[in-house]
């Protein structure tokens, strides 16, 4: 299965090859608590960026291993990409742009990065 999302314009949409999952991460660090995020991690291949990708801003940070992207329209970071803790490069998808999880019924998994 797969499933799709995009940013609130619509300018950035992408599908993600995977089941979409019943657990989610959250984490306290300067940065995901500003912006909310309710995050699933996918191997890059998964991620299809269907439109928009020239439209998206890299904001980095820290050691800026990771590049969090956001619509140059509407602000929203439907994903992000980096490389995870085994060397492979990842997607962090933002579940929040992804219309057809229901939030309220995903496990929340705190990350304590504020601590890291
Ligand atoms: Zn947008």
């Amino acid at each position: 299965m797969s499933y799709s999302g995009s940013c609130h314009c619509g300018t950035v949409a992408f599908t993600v090859d995977a089941d979409l999952p019943n657990e989610a991460t959250s984490c306290n660090c300067s940065h995901c608590r500003r912006k909310g995020f309710l995050l699933t991690f996918v191997p890059i291949e998964a991620l299809d960026v269907e439109s928009g990708e020239e439209n998206l801003i890299a904001y980095t940070f820290n050691k800026h291993e990771i590049e969090h992207l956001f619509c140059e329209e509407c602000g929203c970071q439907p994903f992000g990409v980096g490389i995870g803790p085994n060397g492979e490069e990842l997607a962090a998808i933002n579940l929040r742009c992804v219309p057809e999880a229901d939030l309220d019924l995903l496990t929340v998994l705190k990350v304590d990065g504020a601590s890291l």
